[in-house]
C-alpha cells in the first residue's frame, strides 16, 4: 500500500477582530493532525475561542530550519499540518518561509487557507493606486538607516507600504519628512478591524503634525502606505528638507551647477526646483561661481 503524503495548510487567522476567520480555516485547524504555531500560548487562546483542541508545536524564528525538516518528515509520514502565526497571514512579516520552502523542495503540497492580512486590508481601504505596489515589511530600526531607506524610495512612482509599531511610528514619520516632499500623500491604517480602527490620508507634513499632537495616533498597530512620486509630484516644485540641507552644504564648497548636480545625484530629486532653490540661496548668500 502506498502511504499518502500529508499536506501543509498555511492558515490565516484574525488581525484583531476574532470574527475575521473563515469557516474553512476553522475546519482546517480542527481536522489537521498538528498545528505549527509562532507562539503556542497565543494560538491556544485563539483555538479556545473557536472551541478547537488540537496538538500544537512551536515554530520560532530560531528553530525554523530544524522545524522545517521535522515538518517535512511528518508530512511524509502522512500527517497533515496547519501553519499559523500570531496574527494574519503566516510568512507576511511572520515566520514560516523556511517551512513552506522545504515542503516545496520535498515536492509535497502547500495549501493556502486565505484570510486577514493587514497590508491588504489597509491597501483595500486607502484609496491609492494599487498596481503595482511594493510591500517593504518593517522599516530599519535606526533613524539614519530609515532615512537612507526612505531616500532610496523617494523617487519611486508606485505605491509602497510598510508595517510599523507604536514605538516607532512618530520617529518614522519624522524621519520620512526629512526626505520626502511635504505634500506626498500618506495613508495610516491603524488598529485595523479593532475598536479604534482609524484610516487617515494626509499630506506627509500634516500627517506628522497629527501624529505629534494626537497621542492616540501613536497607539496600536500600523500599516503605512506611501503614494508613489510621479502621481503627485509632477507639479510639486518644493524640495525636501533633506535636499535643502545637502544643497546648502554643497553650496559652501562647490559652484551652483556642481552643487545642484550633486544634490540631484545624491537625493534622486528633480533638477528644476533644486536649481531654483540654489539661485534663491545664492542671491542672499555668497556662493562660489
Ligand atoms: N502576518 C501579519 C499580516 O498578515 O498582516 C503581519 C504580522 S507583523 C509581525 C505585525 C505587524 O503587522 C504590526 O506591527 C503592524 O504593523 C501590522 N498589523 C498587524 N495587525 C494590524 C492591525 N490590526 N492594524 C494595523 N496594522 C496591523
Amino acid at each position: 500500500m502506498i502511504q499518502e503524503m500529508g499536506k501543509l495548510y498555511v492558515v490565516a487567522t484574525p488581525i484583531g477582530n476574532l470574527a475575521d476567520i473563515t469557516f474553512r480555516a476553522i475546519e482546517t485547524l480542527k481536522s489537521v493532525d498538528l498545528i505549527a504555531a509562532e507562539d503556542t500560548r497565543h494560538v491556544r487562546m485563539l483555538l479556545q475561542h473557536y472551541g478547537i483542541s488540537n496538538k500544537i508545536i512551536a515554530l520560532h524564528q530560531h528553530n525554523e530550519d530544524k522545524a522545517a525538516l521535522e515538518i517535512v518528515e511528518k508530512l511524509r509520514s502522512g500527517l497533515s499540518i496547519a501553519l499559523v502565526s500570531d496574527a494574519g497571514t503566516p510568512l507576511i512579516s511572520d515566520p514560516g518561509m523556511p517551512v513552506v520552502k522545504a515542503v516545496h523542495e520535498a515536492n509535497l503540497t502547500v495549501v493556502p487557507i486565505v484570510g486577514a492580512c493587514a497590508l491588504i486590508a489597509g491597501l483595500s481601504a486607502a484609496g491609492v493606486a494599487i498596481t503595482p505596489f511594493t510591500f517593504e515589511g518593517f522599516t530599519p530600526r535606526t533613524s539614519s538607516a530609515r532615512k537612507t531607506f526612505f531616500s532610496e524610495r523617494a523617487a519611486i512612482s508606485t505605491t509602497w507600504i510598510f508595517y510599523e509599531s507604536c514605538h516607532r511610528i512618530l520617529d518614522c514619520l519624522q524621519d520620512m519628512a526629512t526626505v520626502l516632499p511635504p505634500k506626498r500623500s500618506i495613508v495610516i491604517a491603524r488598529e485595523l478591524t479593532k475598536l479604534h480602527e482609524t484610516i487617515v490620508k494626509l499630506p506627509l507634513a500634516e500627517m506628522v503634525t497629527l501624529v505629534e499632537t494626537d497621542t492616540n495616533m501613536q497607539r496600536g498597530e500600523f500599516v503605512v502606505i506611501v503614494e508613489g512620486a510621479a502621481k503627485i509630484d509632477v507639479s510639486d516644485n518644493t524640495i525636501t528638507p533633506e535636499q535643502e540641507r545637502i544643497l546648502k552644504l554643497l553650496l559652501t564648497e562647490c559652484s551652483v551647477k556642481k552643487a545642484v548636480d550633486l544634490t540631484v545625484e545624491i537625493t534622486g530629486g528633480k533638477k528644476k526646483p533644486i536649481y531654483q532653490e540654489a539661485l534663491e540661496f545664492s542671491k542672499s548668500n555668497t556662493v562660489l561661481d
